[in-house]
């Protein structure tokens, strides 16, 4: 499933085509896709200029000149394809292939400055809805999420407090979108491992009793950072390669430092531990019992 940097990345690599164009057409192929598309889906994007392309969690969110947000959800398959005459690329397809098959091609936007954008989701998980900007607030899909791991006000303090008294492991509350939006499974076990914190510890140990940051908390938030960051830089340099080649964007794979690595060793420097697997919350927990404690 696509994770923030990916859908950072395909941000990025909407953003050229989209902003300040003007959606000459669009076309959903179906009725539904996670959910049913709303019956003026089609007739609320036709005609409007995308005045700005931003992200949201993991969302994608295009303002409309309407007053209308159209908003996207990759789901666990969704992808974008940019069409433009003799030239074709999918942005953010680097550790998530997208689907080649055209008969998953289910929502089309023909843009204005020339290019077709195309949503292909073999498993239709990801879904789309247009909200008029003043009622975001409300909006339940959005209601209720976190900070952005990326913004301002997310650092060890705000962290410290969310987790405070919590019994739960740290894993599961990093992955609580209300403790913090948009990280998924890859990036909290890489998160964790980057700041030598094990996945079972308590989360409540990242406050003190005055629910200030421990050092934890700290380490472990500097951590998120940098894994996103380095995320969103590869994704970006992935783009870049693409403009300076021809075909396809390549299959970009991460550097992941345990996520999917059992058996292998440990790449904290010096360490020599051996990357292990257990099963938390009904999904894979990656890390190495050696350098995270
Ligand atoms: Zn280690």
């Amino acid at each position: 499933m696509p994770e923030l940097p990916e859908v950072e990345t395909v941000r990025r690599g909407l953003q050229p085509v989209m902003e300040g164009a003007k959606i000459v057409k669009a076309e959903a192929r179906r009725a539904d896709l996670r959910f049913p598309f709303q019956p003026d889906f089609v007739a609320r994007l036709q005609g409007q200029v995308v005045t700005g392309l931003g992200r949201r969690a993991k969302y994608l969110m295009a303002d409309l000149a309407s007053g209308d947000v159209l908003l996207m959800h990759l789901g666990m398959s969704g992808s974008f394809r940019v069409i433009k005459p003799n030239d074709e690329k999918s942005p953010g397809e680097f550790h998530y292939p997208r689907g080649k098959d055209s008969s998953h091609d289910h929502v089309l936007f023909r843009m204005s400055s020339g290019a077709d954008i195309v949503f292909n989701d073999p498993r239709r998980f990801g879904y789309m809805k247009v909200i008029a900007r003043n009622a975001l607030e409300d909006e339940p899909l959005l209601r209720g999420l976190g900070p952005e791991p990326l913004g301002n006000e997310f650092d060890a303090a705000m962290l410290a407090q969310s987790c405070a008294g919590k019994k739960t492991s740290l894993k599961a509350a990093l992955l609580d979108q209300r403790v913090v939006a948009g990280l998924g499974n890859i990036y909290v076990c890489e998160a964790l491992h980057r700041s030598h914190l094990s996945p079972r510890r308590i989360a409540a140990t990242l406050a003190t009793r005055k629910e200030e940051p421990t050092d934890h908390a700290k380490r472990l938030v500097g951590a998120i950072h940098a894994v996103l960051n380095d995320a969103i830089k590869a994704g970006g340099s992935s783009l870049r390669d693409h403009r300076q080649t021809t075909g396809e964007l390549g299959y970009f794979q991460h550097s992941f430092k345990v996520y999917d690595r059992e058996g292998e060793p440990c790449k904290t420097p010096g360490c020599g531990g051996i990357v292990k697997r257990f099963t938390q919350n009904g999904r894979s927990t990656f890390w190495c019992p050696k350098c995270q404690k």
